[in-house]
């Protein structure tokens, strides 16, 4: 079964309300296509007037963070029921600027990875290796680590309904993108990974992302490959460039 592409949008820390509804009025007829998930990842303030920006079209709403308690005296965090509220369909888990500067471990992720799913958000579970770490060799030991860990306790059934994001740490924001042949080989074990702890199944369904520089000039030779599902984009997300890597063949 041919799994559907996925291109996705992580705003990051951009984007006031009013500049938010202003970017997906100038995207909204970029990014019309029929042939993949075209998914805006933005800010919490955002998330309102960007679900009513993007009411009637293709594209869907995910937040870049949530808290795993259900609610109560956690001051600044947002739940999972508040975001499934205000009509968010995917969360960014663990995203690699939330792993470094807000240190969140994989105890934590975990937590977040299946609060999401109770409420019924997907997860977008970013993973990825430092530049020390490749040059190393335990890329893919690192990657196994964080996905074991990650997953601990999300069964078969949840997982093929996931998204995980592949995101070597060196390739974001910096304009060096991975090489189609190191996103493909990673996106790979990712999924060989998901068949060691599942099964054969689980991991021909799960969509496994590549992010790291994606642009509307290397988009289409990462999505041709056959286990990458598409991309997490940051950058190239906030201009009208992003229509032409959703409309990437
Ligand atoms: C990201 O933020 O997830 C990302 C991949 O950023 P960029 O596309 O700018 O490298």
């Amino acid at each position: 079964m041919a799994r559907r592409k996925i291109i996705a949008g992580n705003w990051k820390m951009n984007m006031t309300p009013s500049q938010a509804v202003a970017l997906c009025d100038t995207l909204k007829d970029l990014v019309v296509t029929d042939e993949a998930d075209v998914v805006y990842c933005v800010p919490a303030i955002d998330i309102i007037p960007v679900v009513e920006a993007v009411k009637g079209t293709n594209v869907e709403v995910g937040a870049e963070n949530l808290y795993f308690e259900d609610k109560g005296a956690y001051t600044g965090e947002i739940s999972a029921e508040m975001l499934v509220d205000a009509g968010v369909k995917y969360v960014i888990i663990g995203h690699s600027e939330r792993r470094d500067y807000f240190k969140e471990c994989d105890c934590l992720l975990n937590k977040k990875v299946k609060q999401a799913l109770k409420a019924g958000l997907i997860p977008i579970l970013c993973c990825g290796e430092s530049l020390e770490q490749r040059e190393m060799g335990v890329t893919m030991d690192w990657i196994r680590l964080q996905i074991k860990s990650d997953l601990t306790g999300v069964t078969a059934d949840q997982v093929k309904g996931m998204v995980i994001a592949y995101e070597p740490i060196w390739a974001i924001g910096t304009g060096k993108t991975a090489t189609t042949e190191q996103a493909q080989e990673v996106c790979k074990g990712i999924r060989d990974c998901i068949a060691e702890i599942y099964d054969t199944d689980t991991a021909q369904a799960v969509r496994i992302q590549y992010g790291g520089s994606v642009n509307a000039g290397n988009a289409a030779e990462l999505f041709a490959q056959p286990d990458i599902d598409g991309g997490l984009v940051g950058g190239a997300s906030l201009k009208a460039d992003f229509g032409k890597i959703v409309n990437y063949k």
